[in-house]
């Protein structure tokens, strides 16, 4: 496998993107490798090929500075969905007026403005035929679950159980047992954001 490939490669403006990181791999790999894709027409195996590409992939994105990568339609989605979960688990029991329209706001300029054009579509269509319920934490927490789950079901993955409000809780606030491992003696998830 090839191991000269710059993990900064993507500060270079041929390679902007992941894609091409994907590219530029395929193309040192075919050029340093027996095993790799060559004139002669052998192939680099794909398993191969993501491996190396998940571990640039990670070097470059984990880089603060200017190796970061513009987020891809799955990255953009898990930091949405981490901003909107966590919303949802921080909002109001008894949320006011403006609790409430900040909230309907939040899930509006969403559907209006998310970059990846088809997702916002979809996501227009399932909030016209399901509001956005925003009278009480739980509430709330359990119609994000829901949305998530429309897509989740769109792209062939499994169910969040929505009506478990303890489990979505677990998820987006308190954490699991591991997590509270992880915590002991350090920051929480919520003291970090000033919550607890
Ligand atoms: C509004 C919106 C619309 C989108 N539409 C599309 C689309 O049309 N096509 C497309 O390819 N991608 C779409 N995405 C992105 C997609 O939903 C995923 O975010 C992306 O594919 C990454 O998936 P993932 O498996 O890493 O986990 P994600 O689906 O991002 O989930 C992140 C974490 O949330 C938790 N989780 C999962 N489901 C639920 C739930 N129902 N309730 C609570 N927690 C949950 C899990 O712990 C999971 O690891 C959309 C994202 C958003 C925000």
């Amino acid at each position: 496998m090839n191991q000269e490939v710059d993990p900064t490669a993507c500060e270079e403006t041929a390679c902007r993107t992941k894609v091409d990181l994907f590219r530029q791999l395929r193309g040192a790999s075919s050029s340093s490798s027996s095993s790799s894709s060559s004139p002669s027409g052998t192939t680099t195996p794909r398993s191969e090929l993501i491996a190396l590409y998940q571990s640039r992939k990670d070097a470059v994105l984990q880089r603060p500075g200017q190796g970061e990568c513009p987020p891809d339609r799955e990255e953009l989605g898990r930091a949405t969905w981490a901003l909107m979960h966590s919303v949802a688990a921080y909002y109001p029991h008894q949320p006011n007026v403006e609790d409430k329209r900040a909230a309907r706001g939040l899930v509006s300029a969403i559907a209006r403005l998310y970059p990846c054009s088809h997702c916002r579509e979809d996501f227009r269509t399932e909030i016209e035929r399901s509001p956005p319920k925003v009278e009480s934490q739980e509430e709330f927490s359990r119609w994000v679950c829901e949305q998530h789950n429309a897509v989740n079901d769109k792209l062939g993955r499994q169910a969040f159980t929505c009506g478990d409000s303890g489990a979505l809780r677990e998820r987006w606030r308190f954490g699991s047992e591991r997590c509270r491992e992880s915590w002991r003696g350090e920051e929480t998830a919520g003291e970090s954001l000033g919550q607890e």
